[in-house]
């Protein structure tokens, strides 16, 4: 029977054996960041479409023809965030940012949406995990920020990646840049498709986005970014390079980086990977020293990164989800509900890191057990990565002289004990 509904393009579900992966990977953000001292903010899914405009920029693919925008019922333009940086910041100046302590340490998670043609790793619907440090202008922020990156990327067990780092001018600097950009290319207006000729007009820094391979390598010979640095953001970038190096991350500079937001400022940086195929960026991120201004906010300095969790899941080499041993408790009847519901509960009681799984179908024991060898069969389905299977079959000969069986179901090994030897026992089995 073909389905009546089904999810609509660029999204998907996430079945527990995958939603697992990305709890995993959440958790150990969360610890990490924790020991660097964020804590989590969570924003709304959907703000204004003004704020975004203002802060990603029009000029930008993500602005221009990427984002779900839509009246509401009394005719605001809202649109589903495509990013979460403008959110947080949003936040931090309706909350009176003047008052808050700095520096501040902040993280998130959480869905992000955007209209982009989907393909494998790329969604129209895609989480992201990314954090902001708040209030610190030294490079010593960008190089802390990009180490715990690294620290948490390391945790997952990713080894190997490098960061690719450049420094967009800002101010006057950018301005100049623009223009010896646009200089560099007006001989070649006539290759530029609508895409590239709308970048050249509104924000020539957007062409290095560009699709068109032609672009590409016409920008091979482009004016440098790093060519137009004040003294004030080259010292930032030199010594930005310099703790990371005696912080041991690995990076390179590539002068032909902007990252598609026009916020950026000084720093931006990009870590991809080769497990990842044609979307191979894994993250990015930078410093936006002028967006609180620019959102009606007081100035004050910014740097923070953008995961993209789909991405970073798909590539890790090591399944990040929790190992647990896995019982299965299976009445024969509906007679048995009631003593089972009791052992369940005393096992999760006794062991709190063992999964107890109880089959109340009433379909009796064979076919309970046959279900529970199926998750050996193809323990990939499955939530948890397992550390064994045993079964407890509950019957009336078991409630009545209110014993209980384990089985081993790897072994077939098979042990009847009276129930209050319980604890006894399954604290025997753990030490084995
Ligand atoms: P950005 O917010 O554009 O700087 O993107 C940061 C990261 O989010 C990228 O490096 C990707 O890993 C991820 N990302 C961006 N767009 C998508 C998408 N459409 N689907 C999946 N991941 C995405």
């Amino acid at each position: 029977m073909s389905p009546r509904y089904r999810a609509v393009k660029g999204t998907r579900d996430l079945l527990p054996s995958e939603s697992e992966r990305f709890a995993a990977v959440e958790s150990a953000a969360r610890e990490v960041f924790r020991s660097y001292g964020y804590g989590e903010i969570r924003t709304p899914s959907f703000e204004s479409t003004e704020l975004f405009a203002r802060s990603v920029g029009e000029a930008t693919d993500i602005v221009h023809k990427e984002m779900y925008t839509f009246l509401d019922r009394k005719g605001r333009s809202l649109t589903l965030r495509p990013e979460n940086t403008a959110g947080v910041v949003r936040a931090l100046i309706e909350r009176g940012i003047q008052e808050i302590p700095r520096p501040i340490r902040l993280w998130y998670q959480g869905p992000q949406f955007r209209y982009e043609q989907p393909q494998a790793g790329r969604y129209r619907e895609f989480r992201q995990i990314g954090a902001e440090l708040i209030g610190v202008s030294s490079p010593a922020g960008d190089a802390e920020l990009i180490g715990m990156l690294f620290g948490f990327l390391g945790r997952l067990g990713f080894a190997g990646l490098q960061a690719r780092i450049n420094c967009v001018p800002t101010g006057p600097a950018r301005e100049a840049f623009s223009a010896a950009l646009r200089d560099f290319l007006r001989p070649h207006g006539m290759r530029l498709g609508p895409d590239d000729q709308r970048r050249f007009e509104q924000n020539p820094l957007r062409l290095f986005d560009s699709k068109d391979p032609d672009v590409q390598s016409l920008l091979q010979g482009a004016p440098r970014t790093l060519d137009f640095l004040e003294n004030r953001s080259r010292d930032h970038h030199e010594e930005l390079k310099r703790l990371l190096s005696s912080r041991g991350v690995t990076f390179h500079e590539d002068a032909s980086l902007v990252r598609g937001l026009d916020y950026y400022t000084l720093t931006v940086f990009e870590v991809s990977s080769s497990a990842l195929g044609a979307q191979d960026a894994l993250l990015g991120g930078g410093r936006y020293d002028d967006l609180f201004s620019e959102l009606g906010g007081p100035e004050v300095p910014a740097v923070g990164f953008a995961i993209g969790e789909d991405r970073l899941v798909a590539a890790l080499g090591a399944d990040p989800r929790p190992v647990r041993p896995v019982v299965f408790v299976v009445p024969d009847s509906s007679l048995d509900f009631s003593y089972a519901l009791a052992i369940a509960n005393q096992i999760r009681t006794l062991l709190p890191d063992v999964v107890v799984e109880s089959d109340f179908t009433g379909r009796g024991i064979s076919k309970g057990i046959a279900k529970a060898a199926q998750i050996l069969k193809d323990p990939s389905q499955y939530a948890f990565r397992i550390d064994g299977v045993r079964v407890v079959p509950l019957g009336s000969r078991e409630r009545e002289s209110d014993t209980v069986t384990m089985k081993d179901l790897a072994t077939g090994s098979q042990e009847t004990f009276p129930r209050k030897a319980l604890a006894e026992y399954l604290g025997a089995a753990r030490k084995q």
